[in-house]
């Protein structure tokens, strides 16, 4: 028989304690998060994640605070 493959990303590291569901929606923040974002400034695509609630973006230099895990939009 062939190993099932695992579909779990990035949430793979916290093992299956966590079930399916919990972990699919963390694989969605957590692309988010890598993810460049847009600005709400200059509204281009350069805003990164500094920390948790802190943004910077590239393009026009601000640094902001937002949502921990996300952009609000
Ligand atoms: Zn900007």
């Amino acid at each position: 028989m062939a190993a099932k493959k695992k579909k779990i990303k990035a949430s793979g590291r916290f093992g299956s304690g966590y079930g399916t569901n919990v972990r699919s929606k963390l694989n969605k923040i957590e692309l988010l998060q890598r993810k460049k974002q847009v600005c709400p400034h200059c509204s281009k695509l350069g805003v990164k994640r500094e920390s948790s609630g802190i943004w910077n973006c590239k393009k026009c230099g601000k640094r902001f605070a937002s949502g921990a895990y996300y952009l609000k939009h």
